[in-house]
């Protein structure tokens, strides 16, 4: 079955072919760490995370970077109104972000800041004015020069310059009103760095495109972010990275996630009406959370609504309790495939239910639809093989809630999954255990050394006595 997503480049359905066959290399704009994360992003990372998790259950193996934008104006602007370092700052809200995706089941290959590629960025700047595309000003500022790209707004569909208005002041050394900072000459008491053009520090664009090519090289399968992100901020990557490295297109799959909104407005730390990651952590729990996420299409706009937070508290009760009845089956019953034709019915039910459920996530990551079939998962196991308590049924039906939960990542805790057994740490333990056993003979208790021979046996481990001391061996 392959997977069709929607590529924003294109505002195509696509099928998805990643550059290499195996691996997929992908990039999400990650936070400025100037305040607290709230709803509004945990919508985006974990909308994202869904659709990762997805791929890695398809086969793939999925890079994921996502970068902290540790320096930036409203960094400054926080540290300025705290009275306190902007690194502080950033250290500060740097450590929320990371407790919160830790909190929500989200791993990432990779966070790289911009404070630590200041080199990066400086020598891809250079680069840029050294092939045309970008001037120094006289207060020692960069920018990239938009007149000098033919297919400017190809992402945002912004073909005409009155549409190009950056999100940043007007200055009058700009060469067009709508060019944008590579570079920014530091004010009096702002952080700089040192940089061919003077004290400085990077645009915030600019950071994206340097480090997602340092890490995924200067092609790569998906760029992501949320809505708000293609323009301009996308847009100006595409510009300064297609320019930079000469390859088009840049990355192969735009994927952009929709909005979080509460009472109809999204939700953001300018309109003053964000609900905190943590503090809906605390109140509804990370898998409640994750379920409500994953019950909107990544594309669509998401309405904030505490009954219908709720309502996913439930959900999450019956998707552990279907789990625990399953494991319960498969411990008490006797394994037997020798099935009745009612049953044989019942497990082509579950196939079907799994079919669905990939058929939906291969459409363009359909989460609305997947879960219909968890739901059917769910009501299938508590009528019907609940009651039956027949091993095979509860076999199926346990791998299909198993790989389900490879992408919801709400239930890792209540699959018992082995862990790799640490070869070295059990052989240093059964050497203490001959040790304390020798000296058991050499006090000649032999009724318990003899009981700890037996009891090693019955492990499958012999031990062998010799005169001057015990040896063991693995019971073939
Ligand atoms: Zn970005």
């Amino acid at each position: 079955m392959s997977i069709v997503i929607y590529n924003t480049l294109t505002k195509n359905l696509e099928l998805f072919e990643p550059l290499s066959k195996y691996i997929v290399k992908a990039y999400f704009c990650g936070p400025t760490v100037y305040d607290y994360t709230h709803l509004g992003h945990v919508r985006a990372y974990v909308a994202f995370d869904f659709i990762k998790r997805y791929l890695v259950l398809r086969g793939y193996d999925v890079f994921h970077v996502q970068n902290i934008t540790d320096i930036d104006d409203k960094i400054i602007k926080k540290s300025q109104e705290e009275g306190i370092p902007w690194n502080h700052v950033a250290e500060r809200y740097t450590k929320d972000y990371l407790e919160v995706l830790n909190t929500l089941n989200i791993k990432v290959n990779l966070h790289p800041t911009v404070t630590s590629h200041i080199k990066e960025i400086i020598e891809f700047v250079q680069l840029l004015i050294d092939k045309g595309y970008a001037y120094v000003t006289p207060s020692g500022s960069v920018y990239f020069d938009l007149s000098t790209v033919e297919d400017y707004g190809k992402l945002s569909s912004r073909r005409t310059a009155e549409e190009w208005r950056q999100e940043e002041e007007f200055l009058a050394e700009k060469k067009n009103p709508y060019d944008f900072a590579l570079w920014k000459a530091s004010k009096p008491g702002e952080p700089w760095w040192e940089s061919p053009w003077g004290r400085g520090r990077p645009g915030w664009h600019t950071e994206c495109a340097v480090m997602s090519s340092k890490y995924l090289g200067k092609q790569f399968d998906i760029h992501g972010g949320g809505q708000d992100l293609i323009f301009p901020h996308h847009e100006n990557e595409i510009a300064m990275a297609e320019a930079a490295y000469g390859i088009k297109p840049w990355v192969k799959y735009w994927i952009h996630v929709g909005y979080l909104t509460i009472k109809g407005e999204k939700m953001s730390k300018s309109l003053g009406n964000v609900i905190y990651a943590k503090e809906a952590i605390n109140k509804w729990g990370a898998e409640t959370l994750r379920l409500w996420v994953f019950s909107a299409h990544y594309r669509k706009q998401i309405e904030f609504n505490e009954d219908i937070v709720n309502q996913f508290k439930e959900l999450y009760r019956r998707l552990i309790m279907a789990t625990e009845i399953l494991k319960k089956i498969l411990k008490s019953s006797t394994a037997t495939f020798n099935l009745s034709e009612q049953e044989l019915n019942l497990l082509r039910t579950l196939e079907l239910i799994e079919v669905q459920f990939h058929d939906a996530m291969s459409d363009d990551f359909n989460t609305p639809k997947a879960l219909e079939a968890i739901n059917k998962l769910l009501t299938t196991i508590f009528r019907d093989i609940e009651p039956r308590e027949n091993y095979a049924l509860a076999f199926r039906a346990y791998s299909i809630l198993y790989n389900f939960n490879k992408v919801l990542g709400v239930l890792d805790k209540y699959f018992e999954e082995r862990t790799p057994v640490d070869i070295e740490f059990v052989e240093k333990l059964i050497d203490l255990i001959i040790r304390v056993r020798s000296e058991l003979r050499k006090r000649r208790d032999y009724e318990l050394s003899d009981k700890i021979r037996e009891e090693l046996l019955k492990l499958g481990i012999k031990v062998l006595d010799y005169k001057d001391g015990s040896k063991w061996v693995l019971e073939k």
